[in-house]
């Protein structure tokens, strides 16, 4: 899997993937990461990738042709919809033939009959923007199933929304915040996705296993080594977690982890992500997987609060 991300700052990107198990999944070649400068992409002497925002208004806008020809030049044509009515998509660019990658996605004939814009399913091209949809582990699990996911970073004011219309699979927010620029954002959703690729983790099981994990019965339950005191979270925030020493600040690691008995432990376990669950983040709860002893559990819970 291959990441591209566009940027005017492609220093800040430097270090970032060098730690941990993104560094070896790159050093490993499980994942690429290629980091590509806006500016590389402007004809002018000053380099130019911002103006000024028609209507006015504070602040600067990052150009559409640098954008354009960047998306261009990894082979990324515009898509097909009412905003490409009558333009025809440039079929080889910088040498890639775009039909080669066929995109089976939004494929449908252009007005004027010409060439439809054909592109790749395997290839999403995402905008980081604080006006996206958010972004989250069920759609980080998505992104780490596509071959090439290219992420175009917005800074100043935003993007051109015309980038968005004509190349954009996806518009994505990492939070209900406003970040000066989309480089923090794009570490953040090529690390979250780039983990879950296979290989990627030392243990295949542990992101299921983690907050906003798939429930039990999607999980492989053959993979060797992981006991059942373990549970999939089943879309719950995870357990607290303890190491040793058992005795630290004055507290005690719960006894109940101590004592082997796997039961005790995976039913201690669902408690406290149940528990952290309608503490932090109730709106969860909603949509996650309950088998009847969990909904027994969470009844009490929730009688425990009133
Ligand atoms: N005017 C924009 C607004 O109010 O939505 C904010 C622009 S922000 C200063 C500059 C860039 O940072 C955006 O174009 C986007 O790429 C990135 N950005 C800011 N907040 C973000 C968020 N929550 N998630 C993803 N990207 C974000």
């Amino acid at each position: 899997m291959r990441f591209e991300i566009i940027t005017i700052f492609p220093t800040f990107f430097t270090g970032i993937f060098e730690n941990g198990v993104v560094r070896r999944a790159l050093a490993e070649g499980l994942v690429e990461v290629g980091i590509h400068d806006l500016r590389a992409f402007t004809h002018d002497r000053h380099r130019t990738v911002d103006d000024r925002p028609f209507g006015g208004g504070e602040g600067m806008v990052l150009k559409p042709e640098p954008l354009a020809a960047a998306l261009e030049s990894l082979g990324i044509a515009v898509k097909n919809s009412e905003f490409t009515a009558g333009a025809k998509a440039p079929i080889v660019q910088a040498g890639v033939d775009v039909r080669a990658e066929a995109r089976t996605l939004q494929v449908k004939p252009t007005d004027d009959g010409g060439e439809a814009s054909i592109r790749n399913p395997h290839t999403q091209v995402i905008l980081l923007s604080a006006q996206g949809r958010p972004f989250t582990q069920a759609m980080a699990r998505e992104l780490a199933t596509l071959d090439r996911v290219v992420l175009i970073c917005g800074r100043y004011e935003g993007v051109d929304e015309r980038i968005n219309n004509l190349y954009c699979d996806l518009e994505l927010s990492i939070g209900d915040y406003v970040l000066s620029g989309g480089e923090l954002a794009a570490a953040v959703v090529v690390d979250a996705a780039m983990r879950l690729i296979p290989g990627v983790l030392g243990n295949e099981a542990s992101s299921e296993f983690e907050s906003f994990g798939v429930a039990d019965a999607e999980i492989d339950t053959d993979i060797e080594g992981v006991p059942r005191s373990q549970h999939g979270a089943g879309g719950l925030l995870d357990y607290p977690h303890f190491t040793r020493p058992a005795e630290f600040g004055g507290l005690s690691a719960p006894a109940v982890l101590l004592n082997g008995d796997h039961q005790q432990i995976r039913r201690w376990r669902r408690e406290q992500q149940l528990r952290k669950t309608l503490a932090n983040r109730p709106d969860l709860l909603e949509h996650a997987a309950l088998s009847k002893e969990d909904r027994k559990l969470l009844d009490a819970l929730q009688r425990e609060e009133q």
